[in-house]
């Protein structure tokens, strides 16, 4: 026995072994010519990875909620009007967050499992006029995801900057930063960019740039201020070297391989990719008879799925015997939900086995929990949705 597991959750995921080398180097200096290449490289490749050939990319050392700051502390002034759009657990954080940076915000939230319409949120966007909308793509809290489509057209018919949460999203789920006129993208290394936690990721659009340097108050925060990095991102990709703080150098060279990677595999094809994956697996647990959090399949993501174990049935310890299965799922995270639902990641480097390998040990983990399901039944209807075969 090796001890081995597959890591299924919502971020981290699985890495790739080019990946996990390119980690492994002899730290190079951050000035060092291959370093800037590598650095310069990883930025360019962004504005192809989220399809905004116009847009500034940053990289900056921090996990998801600062790649939120450093959209939301550059983007509001102190009495600015913001809306968010709320599907979860991180929708909710916007709310905090941009309070502490002195906006007015209105919430928009969702019940447990739904989304917000879009009707909905165009009616708040007339009556509050918001300078910045907020909206989580796919909320890891809930398994929703958000149409993204229209919400940049939305925001500029009523003057606001919109702002993506894609932490669970981008690279996964299809995204076309310039042509929906998404203003920022965010997101963090951990998921299916595929590059272990500790880089905080955005591209921002030109109107987020305009709405930047037209500040009258300088950036409360000093280390997510733009003025400070911008700089530092122009150099690197002019192939300069540049100095505010030191860049996570082993990471960002990881970042270089997996972007490489991905747009390899080419946008398109993985966008269709996740999708494919994660209707298999939905099958999956459909065919266990259980119920997703997102009743309604329109709101289901693709990187992530979120269910409901039945009554009676303690969370932990059904995870804790996935887990003896040899697969890691998540427990649940929204309070209202946390101790009836788990979590299950399939983004990034997942392919087909990995769907089924689960959905096997997500069967034993119930049985070994006291619920009886046909042995197989999950597996049989991913593999068959995998093969193009309906007829549940
Ligand atoms: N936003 C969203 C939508 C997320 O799913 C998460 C984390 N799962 C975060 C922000 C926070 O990112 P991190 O995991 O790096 O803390």
């Amino acid at each position: 026995m090796k001890g081995r597991s597959l890591l299924m959750i919502p971020g981290p995921i699985e890495f790739e072994p080019d990946v996990l080398s390119a980690l492994g180097e002899p730290t190079p200096s951050h000035l060092a010519p291959a370093f800037l290449d590598a650095f310069g490289g990883a930025l360019a490749s962004m504005r192809e990875a989220w399809l905004c050939p116009s847009g500034q990319p940053l990289v900056v050392a921090g996990s998801g909620p600062f790649a939120m700051e450093l959209a939301a502390a550059n983007l509001v002034e102190p009495g600015d009007r913001a809306l968010v759009v709320s599907t979860g657990v991180f929708g909710d954080r916007f709310v905090d967050l941009l309070g502490r940076h002195g906006a007015e915000v209105t919430a928009l939230s969702a019940d447990v499992g739904g989304g917000v319409d879009l009707n909905r949120i165009e009616d708040a966007a007339r009556k509050t006029k918001p300078r910045l909308l907020t909206v989580t793509h796919v909320d890891t809290s809930t398994g929703v995801r958000m149409p993204i489509a229209e919400i940049g057209a939305l925001a500029r018919r009523h003057g606001a900057i919109s702002v993506i949460d894609g932490v669970c999203s981008v690279a996964g789920e299809e995204i076309r930063q310039e042509a929906w006129q998404l203003d920022v993208v965010l997101t963090a290394s951990q998921k299916a960019i595929g590059v272990p936690p500790g880089l905080a990721l955005l591209v921002a659009g030109p109107r987020a740039l305009e709405r930047f340097e037209a500040r009258k108050q300088p950036v409360r925060s000093y280390y997510a201020d733009w003025s400070k990095w911008l700089p530092v991102m122009r150099a690197y990709e002019a192939r300069t070297p540049s100095y505010f703080g030191t860049p996570p150098v082993n990471l960002i060279c990881a970042l270089s391989v997996s972007l490489r990677q991905i747009l390899e595999e080419g946008m398109d094809v993985r966008f269709v990719r996740h999708e494919k994956l994660s209707r298999a697996f939905q099958a999956g647990v459909d065919a266990l008879g259980l119920c997703q959090v997102p009743a309604d399949s329109t709101w289901r993501a693709h990187t992530l799925t979120a269910c409901y174990l039945p009554d009676g049935i303690g969370v932990s310890p059904f995870v804790r015997a996935v887990g003896s299965a040899g697969v890691v799922i998540a427990g649940g995270l929204h309070p209202d939900i946390r101790e009836r639902t788990f979590r299950v990641g399939h983004m990034g480097a997942v392919r087909a086995g990995d769907i089924l390998a689960a959905l096997g040990a997500i069967e034993t983990g119930l049985r070994e929990v006291g619920m009886a399901s046909l042995p197989g039944a999950g597996v049989a209807a991913a593999a068959r949705t995998l093969a193009g075969i309906s007829g549940d």
